[in-house]
């Protein structure tokens, strides 16, 4: 249920007002969205012996809308501004663009550096590179795994980029909490709903990847895990779904962010990569993910594609990310953004 104020409402009479909806009705929790010009209260839980119509005539309030949607703490009715998530630094959302870029895995001290650096001084603002991978094969490297985070730390060090990096195991999140800038949630494991409530417990901001054949709704409530959780700093990134078409990984499906800027007040930023699968698609996404309105890119680099251990073939070189990056920036400002 969204409450939203009359303009004239005071945080005395908000506050009365919460103070009294919550004591009687002990099985919902109430947040206050501040908008431009009025306040909005967001009930979350079983709202069903809540009186509408005596809500309705409150001196305060202007309006009572029923959520129908399942997801409440993402839904844009809850919060109708857009959401912007500081990371480090750099801040994802609310109006500018953000470009995260780095190597699909972190290999070496050398590699991780040299990229930092290049990706850096072409205009990212945040630095990627896994250190726990999920592959197909049981066969193919797994990451270095927590060496691969000190490698991304010194990298930081080096560089002032914050760093994302992607969490598998809720037994990692404590180390996570303390080593890493921002937590991606992997396509595979974006209804992992245990790993979500935990994550949910953390103070880190969240990149949750939509799944690999997973609706709008199932990434949104994956969202809302996240959030009942607790932790309201969740970024969606769309990566490229399934399809009956096999001539590229995946398919990017750019409807997505006119659709969930509709449905959510979260960031969205596009990862034309994975959803390429070739590094020479990643560039002509990228644009298309500008001109639909995305809040930033995700696009992997590395310094020697030909003998990256994962995902050398989408893996754009430092000189074509830069050329991608000379490309991009004039159409994020036709766009009325700046990139961040
Ligand atoms: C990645 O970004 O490294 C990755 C594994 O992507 P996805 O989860 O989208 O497949
Ligand atoms: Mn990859």
């Amino acid at each position: 249920m969204v409450i939203v104020m009359k303009p004239s409402a005071t945080t005395d009479t908000i506050q009365a007002l919460v103070h009294q909806l919550e004591q009687d009705h002990p099985e919902v929790r109430v947040s206050i969205t501040k908008g431009v010009g009025c306040s909005i209260l967001g009930l979350v839980g079983d709202t069903s012996r809540i009186d509408q119509d005596k809500l309705i005539i409150h001196k305060d309030v202007d309006r009572v809308m029923r959520v129908q949607e399942p997801y409440k703490k993402a839904n844009r009715k809850f919060h109708p501004h857009d959401s912007a998530v500081r990371v480090g630094d750099a801040v994802i959302g609310g109006g500018g663009f953000t470009v995260i870029a780095g190597p699909c895995s972190v290999e070496s001290r050398e590699q991780i550096i040299d990229v930092a650096q290049s990706v850096k001084a072409s205009g990212a603002s945040l630095l990627r590179g896994g250190a726990f991978k999920p592959r197909t094969s049981p066969y193919a490297f797994q990451g270095m795994g927590t060496p691969g985070l000190d490698l991304l730390l010194e990298a930081k060090a080096e560089t002032g980029l914050p760093i994302v990096t992607e969490l598998m195991s809720p037994k990692y999140c404590e180390l996570f909490e303390e080593k890493v800038d921002m937590v991606q949630i992997g396509a595979r494991n974006m209804q992992n709903f245990d790993l979500l409530k935990e994550v949910g417990q953390m103070s880190k901001p969240i990149l949750l990847k939509r799944g690999l054949a997973n609706t709008y709704e199932e990434w949104i409530m994956s969202a809302e895990y996240i959030m009942a959780a607790g932790n309201e700093n969740v970024i969606l990134c769309e990566r490229g779904v399934r399809t009956f078409e096999t001539y590229t990984r995946n398919t990017l499906d750019l409807s997505a962010i006119p659709a969930i800027r509709r449905m959510s007040h979260l960031p969205i930023v596009v990862d034309p990569s994975h959803a390429a699968g070739m590094y020479w698609m990643v560039e002509p996404l990228a644009m298309a993910a500008v001109a639909v309105g995305a809040d930033g890119l995700m696009v992997e680099v590395h310094n020697d594609p030909a003998c990256a251990l994962c995902d050398g073939q989408q893996s754009l070189t430092p000189e074509k990310f830069r050329r991608l990056m000379d490309k991009v920036t004039p159409l994020v400002e036709l766009m009325g953004k700046t990139l961040t």
